[in-house]
């Protein structure tokens, strides 16, 4: 480890060498600028990417190759996404750049906030919702563009004219019944016809199922993903899968994958790593989805090293039938630091199962802690940007994780920008009781999150027994409430005991009231944002949210000890808590209730607290949260630009070190992107 800390030394003084924006060294917190900008329901935010200096330099050359790999399937995504989705966004950008616009007219500010949209959505469909964008330019003033570029800059394919691409693509982006969802769900239509998205062409759902039904083997132990890397087309009668690899479909951009997972694989760290990226590149290659169960496995068993990455056709959310995946990258490396935190936890499994507050006979004689890994991003590609998750969880096959594991990651530098950005925002202080809570939030929110986090996954999911035969199954649609209820509970509870700065976890003993203070805050009230007025609480992680905090309120209620009440100041309620070592008191009451419903398989005991605490909201109170809320301007969705890496090299073509900038703006990074990362797009 030592030794990689003075390559990076060195490597560092390169790359400072004559670069005042371009270095290796992270900018510390306080210097660091995270947000981008805000437009529509977005906040664009960008993240650093501490520790980056004490890779070795063989290290920081993998990781170059490896984020050069997750830029080029960025074209796969959008068409992906929908058929015309990058001949639009060509279009868009030509005649965002074209310097004989007027950029003051308000057609063309609507196009740019329209063209903002679809960068972040990899598509003419809105990330989350899936429901397309509604411009609000002209349709003469778009056609008046397109037909003012020159022709070069226009995607053409053969035999077509400007007018006939105009006709296929004036509706798609201006009638609203064209192509109006990405991913249909509702029950009884047929989903793949009426979604937007490009894994099908031709075929109808029943045709899609009857197609792979055949294909399936009843029994198998080793289920293949069928359909998983492939377009289902009709043509001329005949149903075949245009299969996604080189040679195939998106050849162009899955070669130039392949390029860069060669130089890596000539870098890798050792010969399990080198192994996987020979696979990955071998599935790249053949389109096989036995050579990607292979790989699949070969990834989940490398833990040693500590560059690792994510590149493919992974994730099915965006297929209504749940079988193709899209393209997505996540180039990371081992927060050391961190991991040593969840290594921690993992060894004391046993000592926090002996002195969990639930009866004896619920406990586990012998507990394993899952060891989770903490992650730094160094690039975001495909489908985890600009929108990306904090959390990882691969592979996705069922069998695989039975036989093999799982990888579980957390993405710390990501988290910590959240947290850095919502920084002033005026939430807190909306919201918070006082000065003191929010003092207590900035000082230990980020660090008590994390926390709570590693215990809910190493420890609360694993902790714990069913009494003799009582059936896994036993609480029904409850279950999944009731098993996040006690994993948090068991997060909760053991983060106000001192063994927590005993081990190190925490800096002193009041830290994890900035945890109980903003659950709370949370549960009763906040979480209530991100639900509509006059519904319910659907979500699950929320439901388990609120029974909690509900719970524990009403039992500091009727025991009369005030530990939490809710006060109200100039016509606003707030949280308050008043002992927070009652509150942990309380909090262990319920573990306690909660693992006994779970051992026993207590139904009627799990749909009577669920439906009493968990589900229900207080309507006067979710308008004023809403109302405050409001009054923030606070976007509700999240997206990130990457740094800009940059590898130098000797004149002998030797790799001598990597810089990144923090500085590139949000359209200054997509348009880079599309002129440099996009091998789909038709150029003349
Ligand atoms: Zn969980």
């Amino acid at each position: 480890m030592k030794k990689s800390i003075v390559m990076a030394t060195t490597a560092l003084v390169l790359a400072s060498c004559g670069a005042n924006k371009e270095t290796l060294t992270t900018p510390a917190i306080d210097d660091f600028n995270y947000t981008v900008e805000q437009f529509a329901d977005m906040q664009i935010l960008r993240y650093r990417v501490p520790e980056i200096e004490q890779l070795s330099l063989q290290q920081q050359e993998l990781l170059y190759y490896l984020t050069e790999a997750a830029l080029q399937g960025r074209d796969i995504l959008f068409d992906q996404n929908g058929k015309y989705n990058l001949a639009i966004r060509q279009l868009l950008e030509a005649i965002y750049t074209d310097p004989n616009q007027d950029k003051a007219s308000a057609d063309f500010k609507a196009l740019e906030l329209y063209l903002k949209r679809v960068w972040v959505s990899n598509g003419i469909h809105h990330h989350y919702g899936g429901d397309k964008f509604v411009p609000a330019f002209s349709q003469t003033y778009f056609e008046t563009a397109v037909k003012a570029l020159p022709v070069e800059q226009l995607p053409l394919r053969e035999g077509e004219t400007v007018e006939t691409l105009l006709a296929t693509l004036v509706p798609v982006i201006f009638d609203p019944a064209v192509d109006a969802k990405r991913v249909n769900q509702a029950a009884g239509e047929d989903l793949v016809l009426t979604s937007a998205c490009n894994y099908y062409d031709g075929v109808t759902q029943v045709e899609v199922e009857d197609f792979y039904a055949k294909m399936k083997q009843p029994n198998d132990p080793m289920p293949i993903s069928y359909g998983l890397n492939s377009k289902l087309v009709k043509k001329d009668g005949v149903i075949y899968e245009d299969v996604y690899k080189v040679g195939g479909l998106y050849s162009a951009a899955l070669e130039k994958v392949v390029y860069w997972l060669e130089k890596a694989k000539a870098v890798a760290e050792n010969d399990q790593q080198r192994e996987v990226i020979q696979k990955l590149i071998e599935f790249n290659q053949t389109g096989h989805l036995k050579t990607f169960d292979e790989y699949a496995i070969l990834w989940v068993k490398d833990t040693a090293s500590t560059i690792d990455f994510v590149t493919g056709f992974t994730e099915t959310y965006g297929d209504p039938l749940g079988m193709k995946a899209s393209w997505e990258a996540l180039i990371n490396f081992k927060n050391v630091e961190a991991t040593k935190r969840t290594t921690i936890i993992s060894d004391n499994a046993q000592w926090f199962e002996d002195h969990s507050p639930i009866a004896e006979e619920f406990k586990k004689e012998e507990v394993k802690g899952v060891t989770a890994k903490v992650i730094t991003a160094a690039m975001l590609g495909g489908d985890c940007y600009p929108t990306t998750p904090i959390g990882i969880n691969l592979p996705n096959a069922n069998w695989i994780r039975a036989a093999h594991g799982s990888k579980s990651v957390t993405i710390e530098n990501i988290t910590e920008a959240y947290d850095q950005a919502s920084h002033g925002n005026g939430f807190l202080e909306e919201f918070a009781w006082s000065p003191n809570e929010i003092a207590l939030m900035d000082a230990y929110k980020s660090q008590t999150d994390n926390l709570h986090t590693d215990l809910h996954e190493c420890l609360g999911h694993g902790s714990g027994k069913l009494l003799p035969g009582v059936d896994p199954d036993a609480l029904k649609a409850y279950g999944a409430v009731i098993e996040e209820t006690r994993a948090d509970l068991f997060g909760l509870y053991f983060m106000a005991d001192p063994k927590m700065v005993e081990l190190g976890l925490l800096p002193n003993d009041s830290a994890y009231k900035a945890q109980y203070y903003s659950y709370f805050m949370n549960g009763l009230m906040t979480q209530l944002t991100r639900v509509e007025l006059g519904k319910n609480i659907e979500q699950s992680h929320m439901r388990n949210r609120q029974l909690i905090t509900k719970w524990v309120y009403h039992k500091s209620q009727t025991d009369g000890d005030r530990a939490v009440e809710i006060r109200e100041r100039d016509g606003k309620q707030f949280v308050v808590i008043n002992d927070y070592k009652l509150l942990q008191k309380h909090l262990g009451e319920l573990l306690a209730e909660i693992q006994r419903i779970k051992s026993t398989g207590d139904y009627k005991a799990a749909q009577n607290i669920v439906e009493t605490y968990a589900v229900k909201v207080d309507l006067d109170l979710h308008k004023e949260i809403l109302e405050r809320y409001a009054k923030l301007n606070i976007a509700p969705y999240k997206g990130f630009v990457n740094p800009v890496y940059k590898a130098s090299f000797d004149k002998n073509g030797k790799f001598t070190g990597l810089s990144l900038n923090y500085t590139e703006g949000y359209a200054e990074q997509h348009l880079r992107y599309s002129r440099d990362y996009s091998p789909l797009t038709v150029k003349k």
